[in-house]
This record gives structure tokens, sequence and C-alpha cells, in this order.
């Protein structure tokens, strides 16, 4: 598919739209949409894109629109880090930061959101982060550029976040 479309754009510049067809179920067919679509995109080639998933359509969609943002050409979509979590992380991060990935689907602001699993190094590793949380034992510490701004219980870290991101 790369080089298909790679050899079509050396010889006109009519506007392309790329898709990898038949690319299988959910993770297999996002990964190698990603791969395809991506490396032409990031090689200033392609105009429109379409995701062929085995799957309900609406993840199609999103999958794109996912494409998209990660590499840069959807500036108003938060982009979000988070750790790989390690022997120091106290609080269920895996599960925090699939709901902050969610929450973030309804936000339209070009700002970066760390989701770190421990005090120790979380708001340092982050520190270029607009606003974070870090994880510790039952609670948080909620930053902003590296600069800790407050400690929040664990049941209240998504809510405090989602407000901070609100005010920025
Ligand atoms: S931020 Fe903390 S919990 Fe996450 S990987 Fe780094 S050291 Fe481990």
């Amino acid at each position: 598919m790369i080089e298909a479309y790679k050899l079509v754009a050396a010889q006109c510049d009519y506007p392309l739209h790329l898709g990898v067809t038949e690319s299988g179920t959910v993770r297999m067919g996002i990964i190698k949409s990603a791969v395809g679509i991506g490396a032409l995109l990031t090689q200033g080639i392609g105009d429109t894109i379409r995701v062929s998933l085995t799957a309900d359509p609406v993840k199609e969609v999103d999958a794109g629109f996912d494409i998209l943002a990660s590499i840069g050409l959807l500036p108003d979509r938060p982009t979000l880090v988070s750790c790989p979590t390690c022997g120091r992380t106290k609080i269920d991060l895996i599960g925090l930061a699939n709901a902050v990935e969610e929450r973030l689907r309804h936000v339209h602001k070009p700002i970066t959101v760390a989701v770190m699993g421990c005090v120790v190094n979380g708001p340092g590793e982050a520190k270029e982060a607009d606003i974070g949380i870090a994880g510790g034992a039952g609670c948080g510490l909620l930053f902003q550029k590296g600069e800790i701004l407050r400690k929040v219980d664990e049941a209240d870290l998504l809510d405090a976040l989602m407000e901070e991101i609100e005010r920025l």
C-alpha cells in the first residue's frame, strides 16, 4: 500500500485518499492502518484518509481521528502521556489512564495531560505536561508543568484533573 501510493504520488498531483484495505479486526487493523497511513502522511503524501476495520464503523472513525492526532494533524486534540507503571505504582493507574483518555475525547484544547504512577518520578518525568496527576497510596498529586498544585484522594483524582483542565 505504501509503495503503491508513493508510485502514484510521484507521477501525478491528484489528491490521494489513503487507506489500508481489508486491514482486519480492531487490534491489528488499527495497527496496520496507523503504520500505512501514518508513514505516508508523515512524508507529505495523502489528502484524505479512511480506516477499514472488521468492526463497528464508529471505531473506524475514532481510529482515523486518533491516527491524525498522533502525528500532530489535529492540534486542538489533547495529548495524553502516561507511564508504563512499575513497582512504585500504588494506584490503579491503568484504569485511571483509560478513564482520563475517555474524558479527554470531549476536550478540544492543544494541551498535554500526564497520568503518572508515582510522585517520585511522575512530576519530573512529565514536567513538559500542561497538567498531570501522579499517583500515591490511596491519593495522588495534581501538578502543572512539573510544579505540584495539591494532594487529592484517589477517588477524586479524575474529577479534580478534569476541573483543572477546564480552567486551562
Ligand atoms: S512514573 Fe513512577 S510509577 Fe511510573 S514508571 Fe516511572 S517510576 Fe514507575
